[in-house]
Formats: C-alpha cells, sequence, structure tokens
C-alpha cells in the first residue's frame, strides 16, 4: 500500500536485500539526481493529419540523462515504473508539464503539444490548478496543450481520472485517451469519461495490414469513437501500408517512425514541412 494506488507487487522475502532491490533503490538516486541537476530532457514526435499528411502537433516524451553516465540516454520504460512506485513521478510529470508549456510560450510557431500524465498523478488534487498557473503565467492559450492519460490508469481510478478530466477541461486543455483497447472493458468507461481524442494503442496498428482480426478491432474503435464524435489517432505507424489503410478507415491521425521519430530537435519536422 506504501507504493499507492494502481500498482501492484508479489511479496517474495528472498529478494528483499537481493541485487534487484539494490538495483532499484540506485535508480531511486539516479532519478533523485537527475530532477535536481535537470538531467530529464523532452523529445518530440509529429502528429500528422492522415488527409493531407499536415503536421497537426507534437506528443512530448521524456528522456533522463544517466548522472552516472551523462551520454547515456535512459528511456521512459526504464524509469517511469520506478518514479511511479517511489512518488518521484509527481515531480516529473510537473517539469514535463511546467518546460512544455514554457516552450509554448518561447515558440509561437510550435503548434499544440500533448504531454504524457501518470495515473498517479490524478491523486494529487492540485495538478489541473498547476497547469492552469503554468498556463497563465507563461500566457499561453490552453488549446495548445492536450493531455494524454492512458486507458489502464484511467480505468483502475475511474473517480480521480473523472475529477482530474474535469479539472483540465475546465482549464481549457483538450484530453487524448492513450494506448485505447490495450485495457479491458475499454468500451463499457468511455461513456464516464469525457476525452476528445482516442489514441488507438500501437499492437492494433503495427501490422494492421497483414493482421484480420486487428483490422476488425480497429473498424469498431473507430465506428465508436465516430459515433462519439471523438478524433481518432493511431500510433506505431511503422510503414506506408499501413498509412494507407489508417485512410481507408477514416482515422483522422497518425504518429509513428513512418512519419517521425522522436526527436530533441522539433524544428526539423516544422521546416521539413514547410519546403
Ligand atoms: P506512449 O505515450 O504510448 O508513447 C508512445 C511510445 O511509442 C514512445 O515510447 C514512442 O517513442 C514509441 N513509438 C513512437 N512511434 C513508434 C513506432 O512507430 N513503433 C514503435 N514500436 N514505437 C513507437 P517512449 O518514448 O519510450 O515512451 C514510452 C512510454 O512512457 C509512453 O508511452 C508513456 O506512457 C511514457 N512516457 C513518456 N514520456 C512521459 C512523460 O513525460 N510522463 C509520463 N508520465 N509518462 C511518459
Ligand atoms: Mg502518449
Ligand atoms: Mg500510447
Ligand atoms: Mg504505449
Amino acid at each position: 500500500k506504501a507504493n499507492g494506488k494502481n500498482t501492484w507487487a508479489v511479496y517474495d522475502p528472498k529478494r528483499d536485500d537481493s541485487g534487484a532491490a539494490m538495483e532499484r533503490m540506485s535508480w531511486r538516486q539516479r532519478i533523485e539526481q537527475a530532477l535536481r541537476q535537470d538531467l530529464l530532457e523532452l523529445h518530440f514526435q509529429g502528429i500528422y493529419r492522415v488527409d493531407n499528411g499536415q503536421l497537426c502537433h507534437f506528443e512530448v516524451l521524456v528522456r533522463m540523462r544517466d548522472p552516472q553516465h551523462p551520454e547515456q540516454l535512459v528511456m521512459p520504460g526504464q524509469f517511469i515504473p520506478i518514479a511511479e512506485n517511489s512518488g518521484q513521478i509527481l515531480e516529473i510529470d510537473r517539469w514535463v508539464l511546467r518546460s512544455s508549456i514554457a516552450l509554448l510560450s518561447e515558440n509561437s510557431i510550435l503548434p499544440s503539444l500533448a504531454v504524457n500524465i501518470s495515473g498517479r498523478s490524478f491523486d494529487d488534487p492540485e495538478l489541473p490548478q498547476f497547469i492552469r498557473a503554468c498556463l497563465e503565467e507563461n500566457r499561453v492559450d490552453a488549446n495548445r496543450l492536450i493531455i494524454e492519460l492512458t486507458e489502464t490508469a484511467a480505468v483502475s481510478d475511474i473517480r480521480d481520472a473523472q475529477r482530474f478530466i474535469e479539472g483540465i477541461r475546465q482549464a481549457g486543455c483538450t484530453v487524448c485517451l492513450d494506448d485505447f483497447g490495450s485495457g479491458f472493458s475499454t468500451f463499457a468507461y468511455l461513456k464516464y469519461l469525457e476525452v476528445d481524442i482516442l489514441k488507438i494503442d500501437g499492437m492494433f496498428i503495427r501490422d494492421l495490414p497483414n493482421n484480420r482480426e486487428n483490422q476488425i478491432f480497429v473498424k469498431a474503435m473507430v465506428g465508436i469513437a465516430k459515433g462519439m464524435h471523438k478524433t481518432v489517432l493511431a500510433e506505431f505507424v511503422e510503414d506506408a501500408a499501413t498509412l494507407q489503410m489508417l485512410k481507408e478507415l477514416g482515422i483522422d491521425l497518425a504518429q509513428g517512425y513512418h512519419l517521425g521519430r522522436p526527436s530533441a530537435d522539433y524544428g526539423k519536422f516544422i521546416e521539413n514541412r514547410a519546403t
């Protein structure tokens, strides 16, 4: 319970002072140091309109420089779960929000930014007010900020998720439900979550042209999303054939390696499109 909600653990006394526990301790310290020494950095991945290829907005993806090996870029899969367990994620999410909003205020040519928020941050009743204050201080229009929350996190704590969504919608931000279709009871919960964009989980998209079952699922998801007047986004678009299929299925937005890999240099995406 000390680890908070939305987590589970198998208790194994043998592991308590084993190498694995030591490793986790040291990762916590590394995250702590990264937060103190400003070793987090933002990368950006373009999200494009399927019909005309136009850049629509960027998803912000956090990375960490390992304090012991600053040349090494640590990916979120390696430190976000640890930070969620330790509670450090609250500080990371606020850092990413503050930095993204500052960037929006410095760069008027930058389109909207989509920021990922951990399910653990829903616990923080001050977060919507924090976002509102950041936007006001930086004079950034709230419609340039999109908040992404994962379906699994939202469904596992539906009341907190609803309260959080209500707070950020009132502030004027757009809400995107990430990894849609990856959880259980996906469709049942949709009517309780007031979101604008549904991002279909990459596992349904990756090999779409060759996977008849995934085509059926995606068609159903698009049908429901359209019926509810939501924008549909597909992640993990890795080739041209998949993009073509998204077009045929009537999907609005796409992101993935085929369209652009995440990069610290968002300027090149904007320039690429302009030429
Ligand atoms: P996500 O929000 O679902 O982000 C999509 C992930 O898929 C990113 O991994 C991205 O680099 C990767 N990706 C993009 N296009 C493709 C593709 O075509 N094929 C494949 N196979 N992968 C693709 P990344 O950056 O490692 O992030 C992993 C997860 O970590 C994210 O999943 C998100 O849940 C979490 N995360 C990232 N940044 C933040 C953050 O600032 N705060 C919080 N709370 N979580 C974050
Ligand atoms: Mg995301
Ligand atoms: Mg996703
Ligand atoms: Mg994902």
